[in-house]
């Protein structure tokens, strides 16, 4: 029979799927493990990072199953919001605009639905023991529902409000964003020495890469302790080609270093403005509008776009000697990491979610939540402390999950949804009551909810709060959240405020923060570097288990490049794997039962139940420390270079001798290690373990999946590390003698007469004598103190 992986890979998805394996009790009586699982944006493709960072958290979700845990382990998708409103967008070469609100949900919804069976099919493919009948949606209604509640709640403590104020403003998306949604991006671009002049026509030359913003120029700023600009202080300045004057302020915050050391302030270029803009109470002009165009304050460059506007200004200001110089610069700018289009900063109306007076809240709590690694809390850390805005959680776009808000026509206030309407939406719903004045004409708020304020609830979207279910009490906190480094701003700080908002405590126990699947030279992989590699491609040609092979063998945390030898080496390992249960399994069907005090053991035996032992108590251990690959590279080294080139070698006479104690002894041990193998292995490679286990196993296997049995814990009683030590004298005899022989071009099998064996301390191995002799065909054998090992063959 040979191994095809890929049939018994289907066999064993289908089999799961319809036994419902993976089946979460929600009246179990055994104790709940939950996992927040993340929801992948729905693009319809399953990439490598994907297959890299679910395989690790499924190796988890496995691990506790067996350890006796019912385990909460739902799929999600997420389809809502700006992501894949875009993707959908970048598909079908459309904008939303072109649609009425409704035309363009419709056809993102239609569009989502076929990406997500596709990648249904793809995560289904690497056998992750999701329980599918938890699926979620980002979009769904539970999800509408439990993001509308979680508005409702923060209206109600006053940690939501609306105001008119400078936003983060992607131009190309048409929408506010938040903080933790911008990108650096090293840019290249233009210093314009400008001439802006005093009142008595006095030249002074600052420096801007942003020339289309002189209509909006409120300030020049110059450092308190720049003796250049002393007299300009307190004086006001011509803006060029503007009709406009500003005053000369200090701030700490000019660079006397940068350009000419006097910088211009407009509302708004950059962060920096917005700060001056608070700090000196400067007034407000706005000369870009919400679509990336110049307003009216532009005068003559009106309508055109911020590119256009700035080529044409630059070709005014020279034309009219005002352009002094031009010096290339490379310099990071604040990008929408959705689209990489530059922001704005744009005065909007927008709600935000209150929380910047809680940043040390936010440090200090998040120390109760384990972090894997422990340098990630540090990430965390740093991303809370460097918060300069509220939440901003209202955008200006189609799709996504409704706010629950109207406002009165009358007196313009606030009206939000009674909970008993969710989900709810304004544009169609009305609400329950009346306005407090007594009208009851409203006007609903068109804007969408940020998709993280609705992602940020998973643990509530999966216990179903908003419902306020049984499985909430039972499900929350959640014992664990694997996520990628990459969105601790996005994602986990996220969930951490709503849950401590909500809930007033942690969102789970422990957080798993995996890291990326980089290409063999250690790059990102990406469609514009070329150097994608498609898990699919690495599953047909090798298969899904040698794919998570792959998976288990890098710390937890930790980039890895992709490199196909570790493939090659992984389906190798499985290939040995197959081939010595098929031999163990021929070598021991015939045991019966065996009362396991009453054998015959050799010390080879007691040795390899030590080592078992061993192996097993430390796999635990890593394993409740979420270090993986701590127990899948030791156990591949055991099953393989202990037990499979010495073991099976050393027990081979007693397999094929006389029917006795000693065979059985020997049978019982090939059995227990190849048992207990498995079921280290099977939370790694899940289907071979499987096909093993339910072909040759099925005597000591009871469940009807190895996934539901017991995970070996060893016995620290069982460890004989004395033994153990001696062993690897034998060992290194038993090796040197296979050296000596095959140095002679003698097959290993060759009989010997004499063996004399120097060695240190001979005593040690003398219990091993008839053990190296049976192995290497030994007709006699003597041991004589030396320095050093050495061996001397009579054939
Ligand atoms: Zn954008
Ligand atoms: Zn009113």
């Amino acid at each position: 029979m040979a191994l095809d992986l890929h049939e018994i890979e289907q066999k064993w998805q289908k089999k799961w799927e319809t036994d419902k394996v993976y089946k979460f009790d929600e009246q179990s009586k055994k104790p709940p493990f939950t996992i927040d699982t993340p929801p992948p944006t729905v693009s319809g493709i399953m990439h490598m990072g994907h297959a890299f960072a679910f395989s690790q958290q499924d190796f988890i979700a496995r691990y506790k199953r067996m350890r006796g845990f019912e385990v909460f382990h739902p799929m999600g998708f997420d389809n809502n919001g700006l992501a894949t409103a875009l993707m959908v967008e970048k598909k079908l070469k459309i904008r939303q605009n072109d649609y009425s609100r409704e035309e363009f949900v419709k056809l993102v919804l239609k569009h989502t639905v076929g990406q997500e069976k596709a990648m249904e099919e793809s995560f289904r493919g690497i056998g992750l023991s999701f329980d599918w009948d938890l699926l979620y949606r980002t979009i769904d209604e539970l999800a509408q529902k439990t993001a509308q509640y979680s508005f409702l709640d923060l209206h109600k403590h006053e940690r939501v409000y609306q105001k008119e104020a400078p936003t983060m403003w992607c131009p190309s998306c048409g929408t506010a964003v938040a903080q933790a949604e911008l990108e650096d991006k090293e840019v290249e671009s233009t210093f314009n020495d400008i001439v802006f002049k005093t009142k008595d026509g006095k030249e002074i030359v600052i420096a801007t890469t942003r020339p289309e913003l002189l209509s909006s120029c409120v300030a020049v700023f110059v450092h308190p302790t720049d003796k250049r600009y002393e007299k300009l202080v307190g004086q006001k300045l011509k803006v060029p080609l503007f009709d406009i004057w500003v005053p000369v302020i200090k701030d700490p915050r000019a660079d006397p270093e940068k350009g000419t050391g006097i910088v211009m302030c407009c509302t708004f270029g950059d962060q920096t403005d917005m700060e001056w803009y608070m700090a000196h109470s400067l007034p407000m002009v706005i000369s870009i509008d919400q679509h990336g165009r110049m307003t009216e304050q532009a005068e003559k460059y009106k309508g055109m776009k911020i590119k256009e506007a700035r080529k044409a200004i630059i070709e005014d200001l020279k034309e009219q000697g005002l352009l002094k110089e031009q010096k290339p610069i490379k310099h990071s700018v604040n990008v929408h990491e959705r689209c990489k289009t530059e922001m704005e900063i744009l005065h909007t109306r927008q709600w935000f979610v209150k929380y910047l007076e809680l940043k040390d809240e936010f440090i200090v709590k998040a120390d109760a939540i384990r972090w894997i690694p422990k340098h990630m809390k540090a990430r965390y850390d740093n991303w809370v402390k460097g918060l300069q805005w509220d939440w901003c959680i209202s955008r200006q776009r189609y799709y996504g999950i409704p706010f629950p808000v109207w406002y009165c026509k009358k007196c313009h206030e606030v009206a939000v949804a009674d909970e008993k309407q969710l989900p709810v939406n304004p544009l169609k719903d009305k609400p329950l009551g009346k306005c407090k004045c007594g009208s009851n004409e409203f006007e609903p708020e068109t804007d969408v909810l940020d998709t993280w304020f609705t992602s940020s609830l998973t643990p509530q979207i999966n216990g179903h709060w908003a419902e306020k279910t049984k499985l909430f009490e039972k499900i929350f906190p959640m014992d664990l959240r694997p996520q990628g480094h990459d969105i601790i701003a996005l994602w986990a700080f996220n969930t951490i405020v709503k849950s401590l908002f909500h809930q007033g405590k942690m969102p789970w126990k422990n957080i798993m923060v995996n890291g990326w699947a980089l290409d063999s030279k250690g790059k990102k992989m990406s469609k514009s570097l070329g150097n994608v590699i498609a898990p699919k491609e690495m599953i047909d040609k090798y298969s899904a288990d040698v794919l998570r092979y792959w998976a288990g063998l890098p710390t937890i945390g930790e980039d890895i490049p992709f490199q196909e030898k570790e493939m090659v080496a992984g389906k190798k390992f499985l290939t040995k794997l197959f081939n010595a249960t098929r031999f163990v399994d021929g070598a021991s069907k015939d045991l019966g039962k065996v009362d396991v005090k009453k054998l015959k053991l050799w010390p080879e035996d007691k040795w390899m139940l030590s080592r078992l032992n061993n192996l097993e108590q430390g796999a635990t251990k890593a394993m409740d420390k979420y270090e993986f690959s701590k127990v899948l590279n030791p156990t591949r080294n055991f099953f393989w270079l202990e037990f499979a080139d010495y073991y099976i070698e050393m027990v081979k006479h007693r397999i094929y001798g006389e029917e006795n104690e000693s065979k059985k002894a020997a049978q019982y041990v090939l059995r227990k290690v190849m048992q207990d193998t498995l079921l280290l292995l099977a939370p790694f490679v899940p289907h071979i373990t499987e096909e093993i286990a339910q072909t040759m196993f099925k005597d000591v296997f009871k469940e009807k999946s190895v996934h539901l049995e017991k995970w070996p814990e060893g016995n620290k009683e069982k460890v004989d590390a004395k033994l153990e030590e001696t062993a690897l004298l034998a060992i290194s005899i038993i090796a040197a003698i296979r050296k000596d022989k095959s140095g002679q071009g003698r097959p290993l099998n060759t009989p010997v007469k004499v063996a004399t064996i120097k060695v240190v301390e001979p005593e040690k191995v003398e219990e091993w004598a008839e053990t190296i002799k049976q192995t290497m065909k030994i007709e006699d054998i003597k041991f004589e103190k030396a320095e050093a090992l050495s061996i001397e063959l009579k054939f």
